[in-house]
């Protein structure tokens, strides 16, 4: 008899043999074994099998109390909201020629794959009920027949995910909704990864609290209005060239920049890196200069906005480095780390080391160099390493100058300026959570960490930068 048997073999045999095997356990008295025997036995198997029972039973009648106070909350919103606009309604379909000419019925499908008409008013795509949003109104007839719900995932087409696909399966157990975490993130432009996993996970997650906190960040992300991913691949705001990527793109640009010969530099640049510019001449011809420019935050989203620009995607170092570490792995490409406190750097390699272990660090060196010869050994650190990519922690605008004037020596062929982000993956500053990110408030969660440093450029800079961007959207740019 072996020292550790297969738990399954045991199962079979516990209830062939068990004579034979309490026989053999009671000689030689040995506790894993025993344990093995007792899990196993039949009257083991009754018990694991009960509580399986229970707990699946206490899983579905809490989802059950979910759903039906879901179900009765939806049904006294539309039912108000309905009273409030029947006259609205009325005067729309009216005008618009009686309810057949009116109304729009897209093909949806709903809770269990169940195929529903969704309802809109057929409008002109420029047309003043458009741009009020008020051609959605119908869907309020979706949400009081129980076909949709306030929150969910959104209501999908037939042919984009099909209930048979496994993936799919999860989002199809709830209602779809009008607001869903999908569409928040979308609308804060941090839609990363896919629409299924977050479907998934809200599905996993639901609460009647958690719907009430979508519904609270719903607010803010109606007026951030929807990101484009059919926006232009390039842009210029205030003078410098946006690479207008969404963060898949920039991650496989990345990757293929390091495949060829000459060295480039990236740029991340948020509103305060736009306020910097505009007051530093050699900044801005660094921005210029640099062969990528990522639009990094909210602000940039916003200026965008503004002037009908469209930011796919809010691109910015903080949320690229773990999918480029992802990317990295299993491939022949490294990462210097350089920049922050001593320590910071290292503990950034370790974090690494321990969740993308198939990612190589080629090295790291924090980021206080005393003087020039420390600032050489460092170069030739990095030359040394053999790195591919190079990222610099010092804070705008003195790492990507930085960059500039070293990219040739330093013998990687990608190198750029990630400001605080070591601090961030080194746990030294806490990031804004989920929710506050979704609400694009991680301005507000970085100025309560650090009001001293913070107040100006959150409070006079983003105010300064819309200035900027207002005169451009009526005067022109700047030169
Ligand atoms: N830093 C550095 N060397 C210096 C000054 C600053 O390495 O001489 C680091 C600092 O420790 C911090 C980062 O540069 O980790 C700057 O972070 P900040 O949040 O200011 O950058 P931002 O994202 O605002 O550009």
């Amino acid at each position: 008899m072996t020292d550790h048997p297969d738990p399954n073999k045991a199962s079979t045999s516990a209830q062939n043999d068990e004579p034979s095997l309490a026989r053999a356990n009671r000689e030689q008295h040995d506790p894993q074994i025993e344990a093995v025997l007792q899990q196993y036995s039949p009257s083991g198997l009754r018990r694991r099998r009960r509580s399986r029972m229970l707990r699946w039973a206490a899983a579905t009648s809490l989802l059950g109390l979910v759903t039906t106070a879901k179900r009765l909350l939806d049904l006294l919103i539309s039912a108000s909201l309905l009273a409030l606009f029947t006259p609205v309604l009325l005067i729309i379909t009216l005008g618009l020629g009686g309810p057949a000419k009116a109304l729009f019925r897209s093909p949806r499908l709903g809770r269990f794959g169940i195929p529903f008409k969704r309802l809109s008013f057929r409008t002109p795509e420029n047309g003043a009920l458009r741009k009020l949003g008020l051609h959605h109104l119908p869907v309020l007839i979706n949400l009081l027949r129980g076909d949709m719900s306030l929150i969910g995932p959104r209501a999908a087409d037939p042919s984009e995910y099909s209930p048979r696909e496994r993936k799919a399966r999860r989002r199809y157990n709830v209602r779809p909704g009008l607001v869903g975490p999908w569409w928040i993130r979308r609308r804060a432009n941090i839609d990363f990864g896919s629409e299924l996993d977050a479907d998934a996970e809200y599905v996993a997650q639901q609460s009647l609290s958690g719907d009430l906190g979508l519904a609270f960040r719903a607010i803010p992300a109606l007026l951030y209005g929807q990101g484009l991913a059919s926006a232009s691949d390039e842009i210029r705001i205030l003078g410098i060239d946006i690479d207008n990527l969404t963060m898949d793109e920039a991650i496989e640009t990345m990757l293929a920049v390091v495949d060829q010969d000459r060295p480039q530099q990236l740029c991340f640049v948020n509103a305060d890196c736009f306020n910097i510019a505009a007051r530093n001449d050699v900044y801005r011809q660094c921005l210029k200069d640099a062969q990528w420019v990522f639009a990094d935050g909210i602000g940039v989203k916003l200026a965008g906005k503004i002037l009908n620009r469209d930011i796919k995607q809010n691109v910015n170092g903080t949320d690229l480095f773990p999918r480029l570490c992802d990317a990295m792995q299993g491939t022949d490409k490294s990462l210097y780390l350089l920049g922050a406190r001593p320590g910071i750097a290292q503990a950034v390699a370790e974090w690494v080391a321990e969740h993308y272990p198939d990612c190589r660090i080629a090295g790291h060196h924090h980021g206080y160099l005393k003087d020039d010869s420390e600032e050489q050994a460092v170069l030739a650190d990095i030359r040394e390493s053999g790195a591919d990519m190079l990222m610099v922690a010092f804070g705008a605008p003195r790492q990507d100058l930085w960059v500039a004037e070293h990219l040739q020596d330093s013998g990687v062929k990608l190198a750029m300026g990630v400001g605080g982000l070591f601090d961030f993956y080194s746990g030294r500053i806490a990031r804004a959570p989920q929710w506050m990110r979704e609400m694009a408030l991680e301005w507000l969660f970085r100025f309560l960490q650090e009001p001293r440093r913070m107040w100006r450029r959150y409070f006079v800079g983003n105010f300064v930068f819309l200035i900027h961007i207002y005169r451009e959207r009526f005067f022109g740019a700047p030169k």
